[in-house]
């Protein structure tokens, strides 16, 4: 009891010491990275100008690991509200469709019911975010995700984010939110993780559907709010 207390105590710390250092590297990069896209348009020397915007990629990639492995050391509590979670699903949408595009997906969803669930909605659109964002990194050519109501019962709705990808073999979705479990060359094999966890965290349970070469669905219940079913006291404003 004692060994496990101290042992969780030093997680504690080599979480907050991950947090500091993630802070204080971030602020110099992101000096370093409008300094490269000054430079980049305002150059007339053609290397700089050809090679800025590899520049800026490798840039975000580092913040998106910082981003990744924070998530994962020091989760934020949730903060749980009664939201619609259609327009959560339009906004994420709308988010993706941007990068879907770029790879020749597109992203669709099709009605759902206004329903009001009780969630984190920062986290929520991450999780989704992260999902939606593997359905098109699956797709090698082109193709869809879509995104609809699949379930719907007294407490719970579930919704499915539904992608024509590469499927996954049986071993494969066995491994799907193991840390740094990717078959990506340059994937971090945290974003399912990460997403399982804040999914957890308000009450939700994520579920993946996968069929070699025909394409993978990820199953996403949460709790609705009822009368029942209503908001935790102390989040009440
Ligand atoms: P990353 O995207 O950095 O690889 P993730 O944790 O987001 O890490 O995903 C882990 C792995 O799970 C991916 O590399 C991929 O192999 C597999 N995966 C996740 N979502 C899908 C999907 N929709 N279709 C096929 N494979 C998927
Ligand atoms: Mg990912």
């Amino acid at each position: 009891q004692l060994k496990e207390t101290v042992y969780l105590d030093k997680l504690a710390v080599a979480g907050q010491m991950a947090a500091a250092i993630a802070h204080e590297v971030r602020n110099p990069m992101t000096t370093i990275r409008g300094m490269i896209q000054f430079l980049g348009s305002t150059t007339s020397d053609p290397k700089l100008k050809e090679h800025s915007p590899l520049l800026i990629e490798e840039l975000d990639r580092t913040n998106k690991i910082i981003t990744d492995y924070l998530s994962m050391v020091k989760p934020d509590e949730p903060k749980l509200e009664r939201i619609s979670l259609e327009n959560v699903l339009i906004d994420v949408v709308s988010l993706t469709a941007p990068y879907g595009a770029i790879n020749n997906v597109e992203v669709t969803t099709s009605k759902i019911g206004s329903y009001q669930v009780c969630i984190d909605e920062q986290k929520l659109k991450q999780g989704l975010i992260n999902i939606i964002k593997n359905g098109i990194e699956a797709i090698e050519e082109n193709g869809t995700i879509h995104v609809y109501q699949y379930k719907l019962t007294k407490r719970n709705i579930t919704i499915a984010i539904e992608d024509n990808g590469k499927g996954m073999t049986e071993t494969e979705l066995e491994q799907i939110g193991l840390p740094f479990y990717t078959t990506k060359a340059k994937g971090t094999g945290l974003g399912m993780m990460v997403t399982y966890k804040l999914i957890q965290d308000m009450g939700g349970k994520l579920r993946y559907e996968s069929e070699l070469n025909e394409g993978t669905r990820v199953l996403l219940t949460l709790p609705l709010y009822t009368k029942s079913n209503p908001l935790p006291e102390e989040v009440i404003e």
